[in-house]
């Protein structure tokens, strides 16, 4: 009985961890992603989020005035298309600089081609020959 009740915890734990995982990933893909552009980028990452947090948070008080009657439709009309420009520009710009360091986290290293040298003769051989091209041994 005490036994059925511990596997079914276990079952309802696991079944919990295996939904969360996912939810999780992609907050710690992009913390990791920002830290990294902090890195390389100095602050001007976090200035762009900054500044697109701050248009954003505009136009809706941009919105909230217009419904409640304090700016006028062209008033409104006119600011809104400003700052939604502004916020699309450092949104591409956020975005070119989120897909650069995608594309170095992503990019391989190239390993730098070793010398290999004749077990024999001590010479040096290119990394791709099988044979010493000094004494002819196999290599
Ligand atoms: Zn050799």
């Amino acid at each position: 009985m005490t036994l059925t009740i511990v596997f079914e915890i276990l079952v309802v734990v696991a079944v919990l961890t295996a939904i969360a995982i996912p939810l999780f990933r992609p907050v710690d893909d992009e913390y990791i992603l920002a830290q990294k552009l902090s890195l390389e980028e100095g602050d001007q990452y976090h200035q762009l989020l900054y500044k697109k947090e701050n248009f954003l948070s505009t136009l809706k008080d941009l919105e909230f005035e217009y419904e409640t009657g304090k700016l006028s439709k062209e008033d409104f009309d006119e600011t809104k298309e400003d700052f939604e420009l502004k916020a699309i520009q450092v949104i591409k710009e956020i975005e070119e600089m989120e897909k650069a360091a995608k594309e170095a986290v992503s990019k391989p290293k190239k390993k730098g081609k070793q010398d290999l040298f004749c077990t024999s003769c001590g010479k040096k051989v290119g990394s791709d020959a099988k044979f010493c091209p000094s004494c002819g041994k196999q290599v």
